[in-house]
């Protein structure tokens, strides 16, 4: 870890941390799972990220879980977009399906926030469709949670907040590693969603791209 710490350090251009030295300008707060497959990097062109992406991660990406550091992105630092970030082959989703109660209290007490999403799943099953299709509703769940919450913003314009999964095992064939849009202020119908304002300035193709394709039955 220090090694590789002294390497970054080394490689960042020159006056690339001048500009953060007393705040943060990021431009999208991202609530995600702290699942290590899933990459911020794998949002970002920049290779040297500096001070855009307000990050939160919990088990199963919960709003409840850590609703005050969301808040700071959102209400303090302003970030015009909250993305709400699951992914394939989530581990908290799977756990919250089966009887966790001999984890540790407070893992239980933060998977007690995925038993809605988690209803009607075979308890810790493999089977893709079943668990992605819980993942889908947990997305879906945290919009719901959220939107409410930040109505407000959202009713300014000055907030959007998106849902989406990120895919690492190419479960809607669209290409390991690709992300998946789902939600859009609590619009889960992408037919709706696709028309909104907010998707103006998007290629159509890159907006095909990112559509679950056939949805997954819930
Ligand atoms: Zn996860």
């Amino acid at each position: 870890m220090l090694e590789d710490n002294k390497s970054f350090s080394e490689e960042l251009p020159p006056g690339q941390l001048d500009s953060i030295q007393y705040e943060q300008n990021p431009y999208i707060t991202v609530l995600t799972c702290c699942d290590s497959r899933v990459r911020i990097r794998a949002f970002l062109a920049d290779p040297h990220p500096t001070d855009n992406v307000f990050v939160i991660r919990n088990v199963g990406n919960q709003l409840a879980v850590t609703s005050g550091s969301v808040d700071y992105g959102v209400r303090h630092l302003k970030t015009p977009l909250l993305l709400i970030l699951g992914h394939t082959r989530c581990g908290a989703i799977k756990a919250a399906s089966t009887d966790y109660r001999k984890l540790s209290l407070h893992l239980v007490q933060e998977l007690n926030g995925l038993h809605i999403p988690v209803r009607g799943m075979d308890p810790g099953t493999d089977d893709d469709v079943q668990w992605l299709q819980a993942v889908e509703r947990n997305v879906h769940y945290q919009m719901d949670l959220a939107v409410q919450r930040y109505a407000p913003e959202i009713a300014e314009g000055t907030l959007a907040v998106i849902g989406c999964v990120y895919d690492f095992a190419n479960l809607y064939k669209k290409g390991i590693g690709k992300t998946v849009l789902l939600n859009v202020n609590g619009e889960s119908n992408s037919d709706v969603f696709t028309k909104s304002d907010l998707m103006d300035d998007l290629p159509a193709d890159l907006v095909d791209s990112v559509l679950p394709g056939s949805p997954v039955p819930q």
